[in-house]
């Protein structure tokens, strides 16, 4: 259980924040940091968000005012300057990328709202709940805490996005009738779940729908199916949307699972210069572990591997090789 009031007296403290997610930052990243921002400029602090990425588009209608601003060395001083670090949605600083020399060199007071196993010892307190199926709940009850009037509609908005994004719609494990009781509340205050699912998820590009649809007829089977994978190599991406800014595939993976036979689902993503691996699993094998042997980390359901530096074909035989005997370890398990 998470000691809000805790946070809420740093908070209350303190008068200059750094608001700060993940490389590839979701929607849970982006709509916590909104309605944490949101909270702030309620209480007049003095606030910067500030994330190594740029907002992916699909989520920029949530940051009207534009608070949101992706890092260069201009705004060192003020990270430098500030008196409070606060980390949402993720728990090791090397997912900060460029961020993390700076990161490592201010003197705010840091601390980490999130809901990831396994926190990395980079911040000074931690608030943590592996339980909550989003980072953006934990936001919601925070700010519930101070004063739930402050949970105006932009930043309702901002929650449920974040919810909704990191639950799969409302279907992963981690549901529960609580869950649902926030998001009800979310909808009282003025939500439209059509509006933002409509904005979130259908409107992508023609090439990327193209790019899904060859990324299915390509899914790739091991071990009778129970293994099933998708590859997108600078070929295929090249043809759809040649550029070298790594783009959102959020979503793709999940096709690996709608397979009756699949137990996990693995996406290679090859990168300008390495390849990030998304795992998601049906049940109870715990993919957060296997990425852990990569580096990586996540959920039980849902984690990621970046490998820098590293080439497709090298990082595709050693996981594949990994996921087998993780998953001929855990069928094991279970006689
Ligand atoms: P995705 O595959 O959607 O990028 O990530 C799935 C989950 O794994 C997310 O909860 C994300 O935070 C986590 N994750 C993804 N990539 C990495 C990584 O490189 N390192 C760690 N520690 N977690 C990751
Ligand atoms: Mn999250």
């Amino acid at each position: 259980m998470i000691n809000y009031n805790r946070i809420i007296e740093i908070i209350q403290k303190y008068n200059s924040f750094i608001i700060t997610t993940h490389v590839n930052p979701d929607g849970d990243a982006i709509g916590s940091e909104l309605a944490l921002a949101y909270f702030l400029q309620k209480l007049n602090k003095k606030f910067l968000i500030v994330n190594h990425s740029s907002t992916p588009e699909n989520y920029t209608f949530l940051d009207e005012e534009n608070l949101i601003h992706k890092y260069n060395s201009s705004f060192d001083k003020e990270i430098l300057n500030a008196e409070v670090l606060i980390a949402v949605d993720f728990n090791t600083i090397g997912r900060t990328r460029s961020m993390v020399e700076i990161l490592k060199r201010t003197k705010a007071y840091k601390i980490i709202i999130d809901h990831h196993r396994n926190p990395q010892n980079f911040v000074d307190e931690i608030f943590v709940d592996v339980d909550a199926p989003a980072t953006g709940i934990l936001i919601y009850y925070l700010i519930k805490n101070y004063d739930e009037k402050l949970i105006d509609k932009k930043t309702a908005d901002a929650l449920y996005t974040a919810i909704m994004t990191d639950t799969g719609s409302f279907r992963f494990e981690r549901i529960t009738p609580e869950v649902h009781h926030v998001v009800a509340d979310l909808i009282a205050r003025g939500t439209n779940a059509t509006y933002i699912y409509n904005k979130v998820y259908n409107e992508i590009s023609f090439e990327k729908l193209k790019l899904l649809g060859e990324s299915i007829c390509n899914i790739k089977l091991e071990m009778d199916g129970k293994i099933a994978y998708m590859i997108l190599d600078r070929n295929i991406l090249n043809k759809y949307v040649p550029s070298d800014e790594e783009f959102d595939v959020d979503g793709f993976v999940n096709y690996c699972l709608s397979l009756k036979s699949t137990i996990l689902g693995m996406l290679f993503f090859e990168l300008k210069n390495g390849v990030k691996v998304s795992l998601r699993s049906k049940g109870t094998f715990p993919v957060n572990l296997l990425a852990e042997k990569f580096g990586g980390g996540g959920h039980l359901n849902a984690a990621g591997i970046r490998l820098d530096g590293e080439k497709l074909d090298d990082v595709l035989n050693k996981v594949i090789q990994q996921a087998k005997e993780d998953l001929i370890n855990y069928e094991r398990s279970l006689k």
